[in-house]
């Protein structure tokens, strides 16, 4: 059943979930028609699905729904989906299938929506000296780690267009998942390479202060000469900034961030905001406020995302509101090669010119700002610009992250494509291949070989 509104009590609000077993109770839906609401059944039984009551309540407007971006982002959309795999699962439902069934044709669909784009399995997972291979990392980058705690393999909603959406969905095998914080601290002291070790999931910041802590405290306690900052990417200021404010570990958890900053490491909060209206409420500012205060800073992110922030006005809005509440604009990034794409994707000419449009509104403190950027398989890959070299009118690129640290920021050009949304769909401008590509393939043909498979 459907909690007291929460939100004015003078009490402090406690989460309430809903995912496709509940949602039609919200009081909400019942203004969709009986056809939107089957369709966002259909979606959710093969994408993950997950909303909150501080979502539901304070972030969507329902009398904009069903365009609310907030909406788009939360709640499955019909359109996410292929037609012929809509269909498959429609009729599936239909047929009134059991649970099995159902479960067995969502994974059918899933292996089709390039659940592990840019090589994510099998180029990035470290191994210790002694051979052990870390299922819970990735180190892709010469300074910055990747951390998978086994407990925060979820979110306090999902985004719909979230690539991360195969840990959601109960595919065991394909979770990255690590008990063991001891490996991750022998991994970063046999790798004095590596400055940065960034906590992410799912979203970290679900994890009990008290769990998170013996991540934390084990990074800490060994004293790595080399580590430098602990980065936590999450997204609880956008879904849930009860989490700093009033939960019952956010003393804890504040708490925490000090020990850190305190030790002289820096603490960065990479936040994921996909609209100003998740700034808008007065708990994100006071989560924001709290958070800052025990010297964290914090950097956002967010993809390009049609039907939710295709707009520069909403970009420059939310860079101006970022920078006013101390937040740092860090990252635009395209929208990957996997899950909804199609529905989400937006060309790179159209991603390049929306950033110019929102950039150029904004101070040189909101220009800290790179993108729009695509995480591929070589690399973090930025689309500078569409200009004419030598008679001819390209796409400009360059590396902000490389496998080879060596091919950042070295400019390279692609054919003029309007219809392309991903590095793949390039063509080299000038060459009959791009500079890394002979590189890339025998640096990883191994790992080619098995991601094709
Ligand atoms: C983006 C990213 C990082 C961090 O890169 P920065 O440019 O330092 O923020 C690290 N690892 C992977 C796999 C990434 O995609
Ligand atoms: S909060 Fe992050 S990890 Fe969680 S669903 Fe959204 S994008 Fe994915």
């Amino acid at each position: 059943m459907l909690q007291e509104t929460v939100w004015d009590t003078g009490k402090p609000p406690s989460i309430k979930s809903y995912t496709l077993g509940n949602f039609r109770g919200l009081p909400q839906i019942q203004k969709l028609t009986e056809e939107q609401r089957f369709e966002m059944e259909v979606v959710g039984n093969v994408l993950p699905f997950k909303a909150n009551n501080y979502v539901v309540e304070q972030l969507i407007d329902w009398n904009d729904v069903p365009n609310d971006p907030i909406f788009v982002l939360t709640f499955p959309q019909r359109n996410m989906l292929k037609e012929r795999h809509f269909e498959r699962m429609a009729q599936t439902l239909r047929d009134g299938a059991d649970k099995k069934t159902v479960a067995a044709v969502a994974n059918e669909i899933r292996l089709q929506l390039n659940p592990h784009p840019a090589g994510q399995l099998e180029l990035n997972v470290p191994v210790l000296k002694d051979g052990t291979q870390l299922y819970g990392m990735q180190h892709k980058y010469k300074e910055t780690c990747l951390f998978f705690p086994s407990q925060s393999q979820t979110c306090h909603a999902y985004c719909s267009f979230c690539f991360r959406w195969p840990q959601f969905v109960g595919m065991d095998e394909m979770k990255f998942a690590m008990r063991e914080s001891d490996q991750m601290v022998q991994y970063i002291s046999e790798h004095p390479e590596i400055s940065d070790v960034l906590f992410t999931g799912g979203d970290p910041m679900i994890m009990k202060a008290r769990i998170f802590e013996t991540y934390i405290d084990a990074l800490l306690d060994a004293n790595l000469p080399n580590l430098k900052t602990i980065r936590i990417g999450t997204k609880a200021l956008a879904y849930w900034p009860y989490k700093f404010i009033t939960d019952n570990d956010a003393k804890e958890t504040l708490g925490l961030f000090e020990r850190v900053t305190g030790r002289g490491l820096h603490l960065a909060l990479m936040a994921h905001f996909n609209h100003h209206v998740e700034l808008s409420t007065p708990a994100v500012k006071d989560a924001i406020r709290v958070v800052r205060a025990t010297g964290t800073e914090i950097r956002t992110q967010s993809p390009l995302l049609s039907h939710i922030n295709d707009d520069a006005g909403v970009w420059a809005k939310m860079w101006r509101d970022q920078v006013q509440l101390g937040c740092i604009p860090y990252y635009m990034f395209v929208v990957r090669d996997t899950g909804a794409q199609h529905y989400f994707g937006i060309s790179l000419t159209r991603a390049h010119q929306i950033f110019r449009d929102a950039y150029k509104q904004v101070s040189g403190l909101g220009r800290t700002v790179r993108g729009p950027s695509m995480s591929a398989t070589p690399g973090k890959v930025q689309v500078e610009g569409t200009p004419v070299v030598a008679g001819k009118r390209v796409i400009a690129l360059r590396f902000l992250q490389g496998r080879n640290p060596d091919w950042v920021q070295r400019p390279f050009y692609a054919e003029y494509d309007e219809g392309a949304i991903w590095l793949d769909d390039l063509k080299p401008a000038f060459e009959d291949k791009f500079f890394f590509e002979d590189e890339l393939k025998t640096r990883y043909s191994g790992a080619r070989t098995l991601e094709k498979s």
